[in-house]
């Protein structure tokens, strides 16, 4: 058994980041920061590869650069039942192959001493007064605290007794030649016209062996996520959204290769700590109205490698607080709006809210100069907050006076 400091559960972008900010704070404990992944790099990850440039942004001011293939994306586009936009501004991100990108930064770990054990799948995790113990295929890792950043099915939030919240969600792609109709390559399209099913299609540009390809998916969120009393029915198979649209645009479906996987947004009901133990990444949950996680990611690590250096040194690894730390955040304020703006996108005030993305883009601004982690000159900032702070609040109020019975909403 090998003793450590941390013993990180998963060696995607939450748990390599944590271990690389943890390092940069405390470089003395790097090599006792040790990550424990199940596969062998470079491994793949069902994923479309959209990466904001905030996440860039965090690890080069931290030294680290992930050179990998990528296309760059300098702007948005969504079609709406009502109109459709599209818009530019400046670089905002790129699209990376998560083969590639994970392989690299898990490189750059090992460039700053921290131990990666590939092919050790975690079995099991528990916690005591006297630390971590972690079991996996690679043999029992002891540490004084353990971090799950194994994803979305994580074996550590269940064996900690993490409850997984309800913020479920498919997601399904494949990747395909170009077609007639698709948007300019530097654009990451939205197509959000059917209103059917709470959840959304994507095209994003891609390379893959060097070839152009674009990878097209479904996200459909799971009926419970919209909350009780949200109208929702039973969510369709991402599978048959994604099929149809594959359709409609003249592409075979059977075709390609298609890979599925699970999405989980982080749900304010459910805990993401235990003393001497906490969640990150998608293990903890990320954005629910779209599914972005691969910058939530990076963010949960830097967030996570300071909180973990400040606790180690005072030797309080109670963690009763790191919730809050994250809902204070940046991270955590993101997350907690797409979580309120995802109610009334995908519920009843949908044709409002489209129209507001229509008619007022500084909102889509402010939105892609956040994606990009670039900041927001404060009168676009402020009027976009001002306007989305009214539609959300008057969206609100209306769900309220539609709860209410007919006889007290006539005495307001
Ligand atoms: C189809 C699809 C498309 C997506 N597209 C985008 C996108 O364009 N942009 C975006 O930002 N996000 C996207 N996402 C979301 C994004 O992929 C995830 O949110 C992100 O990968 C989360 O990072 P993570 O490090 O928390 O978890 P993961 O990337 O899932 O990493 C978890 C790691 O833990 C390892 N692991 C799991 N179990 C164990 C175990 N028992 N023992 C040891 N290791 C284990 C896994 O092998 C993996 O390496 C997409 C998701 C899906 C499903």
């Amino acid at each position: 058994m090998s003793a450590n400091e941390v013993v990180i559960v998963g060696g995607g972008p939450a748990g390599i980041s944590t271990a690389i900010f943890l390092a940069h704070r405390r470089p003395a404990l790097a090599d006792r920061i040790v990550v424990l992944e199940k596969e062998r790099y470079p491994r793949d990850k069902f994923c479309a590869g959209g990466l904001g440039e905030r996440a860039d942004r965090a690890l080069s001011a931290i030294g680290v650069r992930v050179d990998v293939p990528s296309v760059p994306v300098n702007g948005v586009s969504a079609a709406f039942q009502i109109g459709e936009i599209a818009l530019r501004e400046g670089s905002i991100g790129r699209v990376v192959r998560r083969v590639e990108f994970d392989r690299a930064l898990a490189l750059a770990a090992r460039a700053r001493g921290v131990r990666i054990v590939e092919g050790a799948r975690v079995t099991a995790a528990s916690t005591s007064p006297r630390g971590a113990l972690v079991e996996s295929s690679a043999g029992t890792f002891a540490g004084r605290a353990v971090v799950g950043a194994d994803g979305v099915g994580s074996v550590v939030r269940r064996a900690l007794g993490l409850p997984f919240g309800r913020l479920r969600a498919q997601a399904v792609e494949v990747d395909t030649e170009p077609v007639a109709g698709d948007r300019s390559r530097d654009l990451l399209h939205f197509e959000m016209r059917d209103r059917s099913f709470p959840g959304y299609l994507w095209d994003f540009p891609t390379v893959v062996d060097g070839r152009e390809l674009v990878c097209r998916g479904a996200y459909v969120l799971h009926e419970g996520a919209l909350g009780v009393g949200s109208g929702a029915g039973p969510a369709p198979d991402a599978e048959r959204v994604l099929r149809g649209r594959l359709a409609a645009l003249g592409l075979d479906p059977d075709r390609y290769r298609r890979k599925r996987f699970a999405e989980r947004g982080l749900d304010r009901a459910a805990a993401i700590a235990r003393p001497a133990a906490l969640l990150v990444g998608e293990a903890a949950g990320i954005d629910p109205m779209l599914g972005e996680g691969i910058a939530q990611a990076v963010a949960y690590g830097a967030l996570a490698g300071e909180y973990l250096a400040e606790k180690l040194e005072a030797g309080d690894l109670r963690f009763d607080d790191w919730d809050r730390r994250v809902e204070r955040s940046l991270l955590g304020i993101d997350i907690r709006f797409r979580r309120r703006v995802m109610r009334a996108f995908y519920g009843a005030p949908r044709e409002r809210v489209e129209r507001y993305l229509l008619d007022e883009p500084s909102f889509l601004r402010f939105g892609m100069r956040h994606f990009a982690g670039r900041p927001q000159p404060a009168p676009d900032a402020l009027r976009a907050a001002a306007t989305g702070v009214l539609v959300v609040g008057r969206i609100g109020i209306e769900r309220l006076l539609a709860s209410l019975p007919p006889r007290a909403a006539a005495h307001l």
